[in-house]
């Protein structure tokens, strides 16, 4: 079993699942959004960013499985409170050693702690069978119906994003589709309407839908790695509510930010 590279460890989060959670940060990702808000995620190898103050921190760290469950279980209160728990999230989760990955979500389950998975779908199916049965809620993304676009902005074609979706659909995974949206690119009512269609016309069930505006906090991140930034704007509010309101007409319960109400679970 490989022990992953963790980039960040985050407590008390609210954007990862429902209730307060702490998000494991795994680095390491088969995608290359050109968006992506967490640039040091993507490579699987340490990485050194220089901050504002050009203090030299090395990104990515190894935590053995054992010290991982310690550091994780340290906040069981707080998620038992607030029905909050543990998002594995990235880079992608699930492109890891899926080994190590189902040993600490098994090892969680087994402390009581309610467990999400904050994925690309973009991973081998069998990845996903074999987390199945110790992850509660997939906070899956979809970036875009339109193949050619999803290879322009993302590398990689999104057909293994849709088949591991409907097969997690079928397989009786509770997920919350996530719709990171970037204005004038794959925020539009037709866009919207499509991936409607799409779930309906493949009977894919999901618990709700969130919407994920884009925002530019990451632009220290890119200069940090000496990578080139690429600007892009997020809808409009007004645009937004639009949308929240075309996913709730539909029938979905729809979120906004990443925020989603433990009680619904
Ligand atoms: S899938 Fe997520 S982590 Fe990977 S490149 Fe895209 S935005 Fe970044």
């Amino acid at each position: 079993m490989g022990v992953p590279l963790v980039f960040d460890l985050q407590r008390f989060s609210v954007h990862d699942g429902p209730g307060i959670r702490t998000t494991v940060f795994f680095k390491g990702c088969p995608l290359a959004c050109e968006w992506c808000h967490n640039p040091e995620s993507q490579s699987y190898l340490p990485e050194k960013m220089r901050d504002q103050d050009g203090v030299l921190r090395m990104a990515g760290e190894t935590y053995e499985l054992d010290d991982l469950v310690s550091f994780l279980e340290r906040d069981l209160l707080f998620y038992e409170q607030s029905k909050g728990g543990v998002t594995l999230s990235g880079g992608e989760p699930m492109a890891q050693d899926i080994l190590f990955i189902r040993e600490l979500l098994k090892r969680l389950k087994d402390k009581g702690i309610s467990t999400a998975i904050d994925t690309s779908g973009f991973a081998p199916y069998e990845n996903f069978q074999r987390v199945l049965p110790f992850t509660d809620l997939f906070l899956y993304d979809l970036k875009w119906m339109d193949d050619e676009k999803h290879r322009l902005f993302t590398g990689e074609s999104n057909q293994i994003i849709l088949e591991n979706l409907r097969s997690l659909s079928e397989d009786g995974a509770t997920i919350c589709l996530r719709l990171p949206l970037l204005a004038s690119l794959n925020d539009s009512i037709e866009t919207m309407q499509a991936i409607q269609q799409w779930l309906k016309d493949h009977d894919v069930k999901i618990h709700s839908v969130n919407l994920l505006p884009y925002h530019a906090h990451a632009k220290g991140k890119y200069r940090a790695l000496h990578k080139k930034w690429k600007t892009f704007k997020a809808p409009e509010p007004s645009h937004l509510e639009t949308l929240v309101k075309l996913w709730q007409n539909a029938g979905y319960r729809t979120g906004m930010g990443g925020m989603m109400t433990g009680e619904h679970l």
